[in-house]
């Protein structure tokens, strides 16, 4: 008999559904459910305090594959850097260890389409959505190779892929990240990043997780250069969706995302066009310093230009953190990401409807 059912794509809520589709009762389903992911990573026989006529059953008719791990590269600084194997083309999972955390960096499609001109994914090109199944392996992998006692507190969707182009799969994975019957994850600790796909954010909202916006521009003539999504969803259209999201939330805030390019938006007036964007939100920017990878156009802006840029908009009442650049030895940092995409359309106007939502 074929095994039709991965049950890593289902949420508890889906899960449900199938045992009570195999005529069995729901606390079954959670039962299960906890087995593949809330209890010991280790454990193999997910089935084992089930009777033997139902176990007998989902044995031949379900599965819960690993995804192949085709290699794993740690770098000097201790982050670890995760190719899958999808299919025959290549997704990159990356695990940073800190002394009061561990993060994982998710991706959530096979190479991405928005082509934004300082990364490295986009220049890749798409390939397919991941399932739910190919999301939540990244995790529970991850968990299984940590050393025992160890556990990723963090997610963050910030490996290759726009999360809200695949927004089905990633809200099923989301929810068994924070279900106490799965990661249990507190929801605050997963963030999802988007480019600005605006018509998504909205159902991105009704769960309570984290959201970063990837900005990288104060302005629709600089965004629009770096960022082709912006001509679509322009700044104006954006910030609107921004405001609408921390509405009615009183803890919510957004954290921006700014890369730092020499002399492309690093000066003083985009600093203060930042500000004037960001006016009436509750949130943090956070810098990047620009990860530079084979044939790139761009520079990492120097380390003055960046602290000039915090220290204007800080004045300026716009809380900013600069992120700390790991594992990029192993071109493991943000934006650093590739993976290996076979069959693949190129950016935005490619014959896929990439800009469904
Ligand atoms: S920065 Fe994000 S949205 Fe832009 S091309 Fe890279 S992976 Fe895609």
């Amino acid at each position: 008999m074929a095994k039709s059912h991965n049950l890593l794509n289902y949420d508890r809520v889906a899960m449900a559904d199938f045992f009570e589709q195999q005529g069995e009762k729901a606390y079954r389903a959670t039962q299960v459910f906890r087995r593949l992911h809330h209890d010991s990573p280790q454990s193999t026989d997910i089935f084992c305090d089930l009777p033997t006529a139902l176990r007998t059953k989902l044995a031949q008719t379900t599965s819960y594959p690993n995804l192949p791990l085709a290699s794993d590269h740690v770098a000097t600084d201790g982050v670890c850097k995760l190719l899958f194997d999808v299919g025959g083309d290549r997704i990159e999972t990356v695990i940073i260890p800190e002394s009061n955390r561990t993060t994982l960096c998710v991706s959530s499609q096979v190479g991405c389409a928005l082509a934004c001109r300082f990364c490295l994914t986009g220049k890749q090109g798409f390939s397919r959505n991941l399932s739910t199944a190919e999301i939540i392996s990244q995790l529970r992998q991850a968990n299984r190779l940590l050393p025992p006692g160890k556990k990723i507190t963090n997610v963050v969707f910030m490996g290759m892929g726009e999360p809200l182009l695949n927004l089905d799969a990633v809200l099923s994975a989301l929810k068994i990240m924070i279900d106490t019957h799965g990661y249990a994850l507190p929801p605050r600790r997963v963030t999802v990043s988007t480019a600005g796909v605006v018509p998504a954010m909205a159902r991105l909202a009704t769960l309570p997780v984290a959201l970063a916006v990837s900005l990288h521009a104060p302005t629709d003539t600089l965004r629009d250069e770096i960022m082709p999504i912006n001509r679509k969803y322009p700044l104006d259209t954006l910030m609107a969706a921004c405001h609408r999201h921390i509405l009615n939330r009183s803890r919510a805030f957004i954290t921006f995302e700014y890369v730092m390019l020499d002399g492309v938006n690093d000066s003083v007036a985009c600093a203060r066009a930042l500000i004037r964007l960001l006016h009436g939100l509750r949130c943090k920017v956070n810098l990047i310093p620009f990860n530079i990878f084979p044939d790139t156009p761009y520079q990492p802006s120097p380390y003055e230009a960046i602290d000039r840029f915090r220290d204007v908009l800080m004045r300026g009442g716009v809380m900013t953190t600069v992120r700390k650049t790991r594992g990029n030895d192993i071109l493991a940092a943000c934006g650093q990401l590739a993976g290996s995409v076979q069959a693949r359309t190129m950016g935005l106007g490619s014959e896929k409807p990439l800009l469904r939502a």
